[in-house]
């Protein structure tokens, strides 16, 4: 087994210089576009090309001045490698250095207009170059980063690397910006830490990326995930992480990736008060239309129409096979069926998507819809089930008769039980007053039992103390 040095570091990997004692990881970084590599232009800020070069070279954080060796990179599905030339940091609090190389898309998006065509040349650019790397950054404008993490997390089955995925408010080039931290906390949580999850690094903070929304247009405070805690916290020294809340593999598989998204035939809709069930049904009877996600009230809850039309327009949409998800309009909290409206909707067949984002949801409802073999009563039972984190699932509680024999205080307090929920007071009474030794005859604080003055007429419901 490896041991740590006099340093608590690692030991050297097997292709380390020998003349430098300091331990290497190795970060692809995948320049997907967004502000983080954007200048200005006649028409608004544009991704621009050379990230690594003209932001990353010159900036000593990024750079410790060795001479930069060549990566392999997969560059394309035919398996071509390309030498890229690389960087890395200076020494980490960890004692090791972060060896990178950038992998620049052909294409730079701004990401409102990325879809599911993106997401999959993102994962298999993961896939391709997976052994070649201890983990992956991704750089990606962020606007619809929430999306693009939620999609990943599910694309990619049985991770066992970090994929980091950042971006900025302000770009890289400006004298004030968040992408210098960004981008190095995330390089550091992805060349340190045995994180095997999509993750969104934002502001010191690392979030379960399928558990992330975007909550501030310019703030450089981004992002949150509101119904999970970070899994990581960057203070001046260090990067905190909550090893509890992080997903390991439960099983030995093969990383393997999911690249076709159904996204063409799902949507999303934001109940609002007054909606007509009309509004809604002609969605639901969009052409090709196969999942819904539902934004409602608080809990769940949806107006159920004059007469129960909007009901009636959802239930119907159910039969004909469309999966509908009910995520809440609320930060926090979970849909559950507490109010009539809420309850009216499951028994419609609406599925309750618990604390899902509506990212997860849609990306979800995409990801399992294109599976081969899927049903839509097997994706409805799916949405309800934790894949990745991305819920909270609600445990219930399980009703059953002990298998063996009960003790005898137990055995009273079981028959009693029943007795009362089958509404039987003789025999409530009657076993209260056959128990003179404990549990029901016990004396309270002041000493008062139930059964020594029981008058011989009382019933259950005013038995006397004393
Ligand atoms: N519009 C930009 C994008 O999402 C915003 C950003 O990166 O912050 O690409």
């Amino acid at each position: 087994m490896a041991s740590l040095n006099m340093n608590g570091t690692l030991p050297e990997l097997a292709e380390q210089q020998p003349e430098d004692p300091i331990p290497e990881s190795r970060i692809l970084i995948i320049m997907t576009g967004g502000t983080i590599c954007m200048r200005p232009s006649p028409s608004g800020f544009v991704p621009a090309r050379g990230f690594q070069e003209q932001c990353l070279a010159r900036v000593p954080t990024f750079n410790d001045g060795s001479h930069s060796s060549m990566m392999n990179v997969v560059i394309n599905a035919a398996g071509e490698v390309k030498g890229h030339s690389s960087l890395r940091t200076p020494p980490t609090a960890y004692g090791r250095r972060v060896r990178y190389t950038v992998l620049e898309f052909e294409e730079l998006l701004d990401s409102s207009s990325i879809d599911a065509k993106g997401w999959a040349e993102i994962a298999r650019t993961v896939e391709r170059n997976y052994t070649l790397f201890d983990g992956f950054v991704v750089l990606h404008g962020t606007d619809s980063l929430a999306y693009t993490c939620s999609a990943l997390s599910f694309m990619l089955q049985n991770l066992g690397k970090p994929v980091i995925l950042t971006g900025a408010q302000a770009p890289m080039l400006e004298l004030q910006n968040d992408a210098t931290d960004n981008l190095l906390g995330s390089l550091v949580v992805a060349g340190h830490f045995m994180i095997p999850e999509v993750c969104l690094y934002f502001n010191n903070r690392l979030f379960r990326g399928n558990r992330s929304i975007k909550v501030a247009a310019s703030d450089f405070a981004a992002f949150d995930s509101p119904n999970c805690p970070p899994l990581a916290v960057t203070t001046s020294m260090r990067t905190n992480v909550n090893w509890e809340l992080v997903n390991r593999p439960r099983s030995l598989e093969h990383f393997r990736i999911q690249t076709n998204l159904d996204t063409t035939h799902v949507a999303c809709l934001r109940i609002f008060p007054g909606i007509k069930p009309e509004m809604v049904d002609a969605v639901l009877k969009l052409e090709g239309l196969r999942g819904l996600v539902l934004e409602t009230f608080g809990a769940g809850n949806a107006p159920s129409g004059q007469d129960n039309a909007m009901t009636n327009v959802l239930a119907a949409a159910i039969k004909r096979g469309i999966v509908i998800v009910n995520v809440t309009q609320c930060l926090t909290g979970s849909v559950s069926p507490v109010y009539a409206p809420g309850m009216s909707l499951s028994r419609a067949g609406v599925v309750a998507g618990l604390d899902l984002t509506t990212e997860a949801a849609l990306t979800k409802l995409a990801y399992l819809l294109a599976l081969p073999d899927s049903t839509p009563d097997w994706v409805a039972k799916q949405m309800a089930v934790s894949l990745r984190g991305e819920l909270t699932e609600v445990s219930q509680p399980v009703f059953r008769h002990p298998d063996g024999a009960l003790p005898e205080r137990v055995q009273s307090l079981t028959v009693l039980g029943y007795a009362i929920a089958q509404g039987d007071l003789d025999r409530v009474q009657e076993i209260v007053a056959r128990e003179h030794h404990w549990l029901l005859n016990d004396a309270d604080y002041s000493g008062n039992t139930p059964i020594h003055t029981r008058p011989p007429t009382a019933s259950c419901g005013d038995i006397p103390v004393h």
